[in-house]
């Protein structure tokens, strides 16, 4: 009596079942393609059921963009993301656009603003309204989930050809904590390893490797702030953020990559929107390179001629120049640095000092604040495994994948959330054609 009394996402799963659709992961990609896979089936009677190891759902939801859900960008291209092949990601991506979420969450009740700096949130300012509006959809199109119920194993169930009604008959046995599911169609939507406290511990990556995938390495933090040795001067300044620009380049001096935006100094290094865009590419590169170097323009506007330039226009102290475009704290420590005098004019060479580190200041990283913080997580199941029309993966028939298990990760400012949406939608609406057409 009890169970029957509770919201259906709370619903508990029978010992052994068979279901036309399996998703293992209620997050933002697991949500999004049950909630496909049961609008596109309407008028079919289709049994989808979602299976979570998490006791409380959407975790990564509520926390995300500060409690207030940064659900998606104004504009959103391949460039934005890693990991895969960019036309492989742009396929995905054009399947289920922006435009389309916006339509999506005002369908679902949740209006989304757009700020300045291009993010879109609800306008409630609330992740709740967001997870709520996926929780409803879910129910209202017939979605059962069941957690907390951690899969354990999945695998395939042999298949008699001959069989009548074969193309109807559950390929894939799904083992979890709460009982076993046989079904013909698994969506894997487990997430990555950032924030384990969430549920998304990286547990899927061994589902999916035992079905013949591989995962592509290394699988490092993504979206995660950056630290540096104890008692470098960046640590002191912990607090101030100032517009910078951060680049990554080869000991040759070869540029890899620039991010700009705004940067945070922490009591442990160095965060904010510049780093953590390029937390990633620092960790794969110095895993492969241990020389790459990586600098910080304090004053990005200026190339190093341009400041030279104006530090010997201006009759004022080098301290006085640089604190018309920079805190004062950060000011006096690029003079203390560079052993600018208090008063008077700058020799050349110590001119040049300082140009060099407003300019390209190096950071010694020492490393990451590690998944526990970070907001993704770069590497996963590759794009060429997987059938981009469909999800569907290469290796195991009856097997699809969505969201940030595969090797896609992106920027900071939404594009994860919109990974999470395209890649479901295709995944749901692939799975949906399958059951009803049931030419699969
Ligand atoms: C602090 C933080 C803030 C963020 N803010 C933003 C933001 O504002 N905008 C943005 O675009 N992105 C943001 N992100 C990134 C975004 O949350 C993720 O990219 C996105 O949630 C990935 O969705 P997903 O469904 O693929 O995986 P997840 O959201 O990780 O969901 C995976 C689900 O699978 C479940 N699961 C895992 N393994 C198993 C198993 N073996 N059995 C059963 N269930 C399992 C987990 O419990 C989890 O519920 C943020 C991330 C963090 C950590």
């Amino acid at each position: 009596m009890e169970s029957e009394m509770r919201p259906l996402y709370e619903k508990q799963l029978q010992k052994e079942a068979v279901v036309d659709v399996a998703v293992v992961g209620a997050g933002a990609a697991g949500l999004c393609a049950a909630i496909w896979a049961g609008k596109k089936v309407e008028g079919h009677s289709i049994q989808i059921a979602v299976l979570d190891s998490a006791r409380k759902l959407g975790a990564k939801i509520l926390v995300a963009g500060g409690g207030r859900c940064n659900v998606t960008h104004c504009q959103v291209t391949e460039h934005d993301f890693a990991g895969s092949s960019p036309a492989a990601i742009r396929k995905i991506l054009r399947r289920f656009s922006v435009e389309q979420t916006v339509q999506f969450f005002a369908d679902a009740g949740v209006k989304l603003k757009q700020e300045e700096t291009g993010k879109l949130f609800p306008v409630s300012d609330s992740a709740r309204t967001v997870l709520k509006a996926l929780l409803d959809q879910a129910q209202s199109v017939g979605v059962s989930i069941t957690h907390p119920a951690r899969v354990t194993d999945i695998d395939q169930l042999p298949c008699n050809a001959l069989a009548k009604g074969r193309d109807k008959q559950p390929r894939l046995r799904v083992v979890s904590e709460d009982g076993v599911l046989l079904a013909r169609h698994v969506i894997v939507c487990t997430g990555g390893k950032s924030l384990p406290k969430s549920g998304s511990d990286g547990s899927g990556y061994r589902l999916v490797e035992k079905l013949g995938h591989t995962i592509s390495k290394p699988l490092v933090p993504a979206l995660v702030p950056l630290t540096l040795a104890d008692g470098h001067w960046i640590r002191g300044l912990s607090g101030l953020t100032v517009p910078a620009a951060v680049t990554l380049s080869k000991a040759s001096g070869k540029r890899i990559c620039t991010y700009s935006g705004s940067t945070l100094c922490t009591h442990l290094g160095l965060s904010g929107p510049s780093i953590l865009d390029m937390s990633r590419h620092w960790l794969i590169e110095r895993n492969a390179d241990s020389n790459v170097c990586l600098n910080i323009n304090w004053m990005p506007e200026h190339s190093e001629k341009s400041l030279d330039d104006l530090l010997q226009e201006h009759r004022m102290s080098a301290f006085g120049v640089l604190r018309r475009w920079l805190p004062d704290r950060l000011a006096r420590q690029l003079c203390i640095e560079s052993g600018a005098p208090d008063a008077g004019d700058l020799t050349r060479s110590i001119r040049k000092k300082l140009v060099q580190s407003v300019t390209a200041t190096p950071l010694p990283v020492q490393g990451d604040r590690g998944f526990a913080v970070a907001e993704a997580t770069a590497g996963g199941v590759p794009l060429e495994e997987i059938q981009l029309e469909t999800m569907e993966s290469r290796k195991c028939p009856g097997l699809y994948l969505a969201g940030e298990v595969l090797d896609v990760d992106g920027r900071i400012g939404g594009f994860n959330f919109q990974w999470a949406w395209s890649s479901g939608f295709v995944a749901g609406s692939a799975v949906a054609k399958s059951v009803t057409v049931g030419n699969n």
